[in-house]
């Protein structure tokens, strides 16, 4: 396993980790969460990603327990949440990035992984009805209290990310060490054009989600239909089987076949380690519902060495303009 630094910061997290998104809960009880988790971590992964509406919070449940039973040293790994979304629907409860909320939110988050403190914390979305400074100084106490050692923000334009970047330097305080994107194949203009200029100008690090589009990306939904069991077959993933099953993204994906068979690898792998060639990505996100599937993306470093500049020049082809 390659390790990389967090952006600017000392802290090196794996280049493949490992989420919770979907999986933890709906496909993925406590014992099969924890056999991947020490999977993943037998193979060098040592960060795991969560978040408090994951599951309406029992991801974040089901991590902890896990965390519990593998009793990993402390020191070994790493551990995320985000915030935005809430879990309960009073004004102050949900869709906010205001400091009442966020003062409970860490809170409610560490009783839910019995951990005295989480390593990273992300704001999940923007909050356009709360001053970014509010925000700022709330994470950056959350930081200065040892409830988090790291903060950051997902899904916020390069310009947010310099605003928050800004008042924290001006008033000295914990600045927003990185952002957590989406980046795929089929997802890539916030990252290679909004973002890259922040990780170069203020050390921002990335990690980034998704990057088989949901599956998409694994030819697992070429025959223009949804596998069972497979996350776009779940009740209320209607709007994601849309989105695997988009028909100019599906011929994109055929194009790539040949490309993978001349590297001698899958799909998947191809996908996953085209995100590992950019370099200002601290970490690919992986997901996954079994041993098999993660133990193939956890081979993508293997493809990244091998994708020359010619090769990637032919997956730009086979994936422009879609
Ligand atoms: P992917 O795009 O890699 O999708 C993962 C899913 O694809 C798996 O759960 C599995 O679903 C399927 N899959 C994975 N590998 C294979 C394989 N080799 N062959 C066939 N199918 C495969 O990543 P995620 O969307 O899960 O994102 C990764 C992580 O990023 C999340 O867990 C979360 O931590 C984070 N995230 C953050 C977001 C944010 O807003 N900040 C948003 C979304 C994710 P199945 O078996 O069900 O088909």
């Amino acid at each position: 396993m390659l390790y990389s630094r967090l952006g600017s910061a000392g802290i090196q997290v794996s280049r493949l980790s490992f989420g919770s998104w979907v999986t933890f809960g709906p496909q993925l009880d406590e014992s099969k969460a924890a056999k991947l988790m020490q999977q993943a971590y037998d193979a060098g992964v040592n960060f795991f990603d969560n978040a408090e509406a994951y599951s309406g919070g029992e991801a974040e449940s089901i991590m902890g327990r896990a965390l519990k039973k593998l009793g990993w040293r402390r020191s070994s790994y790493l551990v995320s949440s985000k915030f935005f979304w809430g879990l309960h629907g009073s004004p102050n409860e949900k869709n906010t990035l205001n400091r009442k909320y966020l003062m409970q939110a860490i809170d409610g988050s560490l009783q839910r992984f019995g951990l005295d403190y989480l390593d990273l914390i992300f704001c999940h979305r923007p909050d356009p009805n709360t001053p970014i400074e509010e925000t700022v100084r709330a994470m950056s106490d959350i930081v200065s209290q040892g409830k988090a050692l790291y903060w950051g923000t997902s899904e916020w334009t390069g310009a947010q990310v310099r605003e928050a970047y800004q008042i924290a330097e001006r008033h000295h305080l914990h600045k927003p060490q990185m952002e957590q994107p989406q980046y795929n194949l089929f997802a890539r203009e916030k990252v290679e054009r909004d973002l890259a200029p922040l990780c170069k100008e203020i050390g921002l690090g990335l990690t980034t989600w998704s990057p088989l589009a949901s599956g998409l990306l694994t030819g697992k939904y070429s025959q223009g239909s949804v596998p069972a069991g497979s996350r776009a077959a779940l009740p209320g993933y209607e709007w994601l089987r849309e989105r695997v099953l988009n028909p100019s993204k599906l011929e994109a994906v055929k194009k790539l076949e040949p490309i993978a068979k001349e590297l001698g690898c899958s799909l998947a792998q191809l996908a996953v380690a085209w995100c590992l060639k950019n370099q200002n990505v601290s970490t690919v996100l992986l997901g996954a519902t079994s041993a098999e599937q993660l133990s193939e993306n956890l081979k993508s470093a293997a493809v990244a060495e091998k994708l020359s500049d010619s090769l990637l020049s032919e997956i730009e082809k086979a994936t422009a303009n879609v």
